[in-house]
């Protein structure tokens, strides 16, 4: 039975779960695996990912904000420490300590920042240090020498990691990956042997992992797109893929309408596409407004009854209007699939992340909060 919902995603748990199951047996045993869940986990529900996360032994998840952070610990997610990768405004330092998260500390001014809320509540508040290996991104681009010094001077905030970020992991045609990695090992190094030693050390997401940059596991991963399913597609001479993952959400809409026009017929918006030939069209439930991208106006597919069919004309907020001509076992009420399979037809985000001149994430990340979410 079809869920009561005009657009919906199923999410599969067991997907989520041998994903993350993948990842690990990827890494192996010595390295911890932090399950990614920023973005509601890339549109797949961060609270319910995350039980599925720590019903597999994860202990840690990672978000981007202070407030994704207080959402998981709202929603019931205690067990698991949270880092948080976008570090911490003045105004989120009670919170972040309120919700027992872990920041990432990004400035030798932030850690300033959190000496002074450990100070306050009267235990060190641990953290990890990014270091700005050459993204240019977040991270301190301070030296050894003037980040030992900040260490001594606050003392109630507690270094637990150290960690870096990867501009292009994919990229086989650039020295930039092993470029960072020699930068984040050399500050590493000089920290080591003034005696700072983080338990953990971290660089790696998704695609350093899927293209087996071992050197740059150390002794936890970070792991989002992985869980959900994707690994980017590399350039130049790319080694073997080590991940086998596999989408875990399927995205569906129902038919409004479905009738039959003349040939010549102005369909949409701006009467953008015309109809070559007498044509059976339906009216999809789902628009931008939840997510399906307007560049796929007269571009993109969905899958019916089986078979990959054109979107015609324009996407409007709430309605898509795609090609029947193939079939006549659709009507109002049945259903066609934005993203996901049926039978042997398959649409995953990447496919249509590259006819919207986009990435798959972005594709994921899109589905509203307006689309309902069903696990199963
Ligand atoms: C989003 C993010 C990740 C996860 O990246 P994936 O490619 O989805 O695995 C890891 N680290 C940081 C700092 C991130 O922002």
């Amino acid at each position: 039975m079809s869920p009561p919902y005009r657009c919906y995603v199923v999410v599969s748990r067991e997907q989520i779960a041998l994903n993350y199951r993948n990842v690990r047996s990827v890494v192996g045993p010595d390295v911890e695996v932090a399950g990614v869940v920023k973005a509601d986990a890339y549109g797949h529900g961060a609270v319910e990912v995350s039980r599925v996360l720590v019903g597999e032994g994860a202990k840690w998840l990672a978000v981007s904000s202070v407030e994704e952070g207080a959402g998981l610990r709202r929603g019931g997610i205690q067990q698991a420490r949270i880092l948080v990768m976008g570090g911490f405004l003045p105004y989120e330092s009670d919170a972040l300590v309120e919700h027992h998260l872990t920041p990432v500390v990004h400035s030798l001014h932030q850690l300033r920042l959190l000496d002074q809320c450990g100070r306050a509540s009267g235990k060190p508040i641990p953290y990890h240090l990014k270091i700005d290996s050459g993204m240019n991104r977040l991270g301190t681009c301070a030296g050894a020498v003037e980040i030992l010094a900040a260490l001594e001077e606050n003392r109630h905030a507690r270094l637990e990691g150290l960690m870096t970020h990867f501009a292009s992991a994919t990229d086989y045609t650039t020295s930039q990956t092993g470029d960072q990695l020699r930068y984040f090992h050399a500050i590493c190094a000089r920290l080591r042997e003034a005696g700072v030693n983080a338990a953990y050390r971290h660089t790696s997401s998704t695609n350093a992992i899927g293209y087996g940059r071992v050197e740059g596991w150390h002794n936890m991963v970070r792991a989002g797109h992985a869980l959900y399913g994707y690994v980017s597609p590399a350039r130049g001479d790319a080694p073997r893929q080590l991940l086998e993952v596999k989408p875990a959400l399927t995205w569906k809409a129902k038919l409004l309408a479905v009738k039959d026009v003349p040939e010549g017929a102005l369909i949409g918006y701006g009467g953008t596409f015309r109809a070559p030939r007498p044509m059976r069209i339906g009216i999809l439930g789902a628009g931008y407004a939840d997510g399906v991208f307007h560049r796929l106006s007269n571009r993109g597919k969905v899958i019916a009854d089986g078979k990959l069919t054109s979107i015609l004309g324009t996407i409007s907020m709430d309605l898509t209007t795609i090609d029947l001509s193939h079939t006549t076992a659709l009507a109002a009420g049945d259903e066609a699939t934005l993203l996901g399979a049926e039978g042997d037809t398959r649409l995953d985000a990447q496919q249509i992340a590259k006819v919207a001149g986009t990435i798959s994430y972005n594709i994921l990340c899109s589905i509203s909060a307006r689309v309902r979410r069903v696990y199963v």
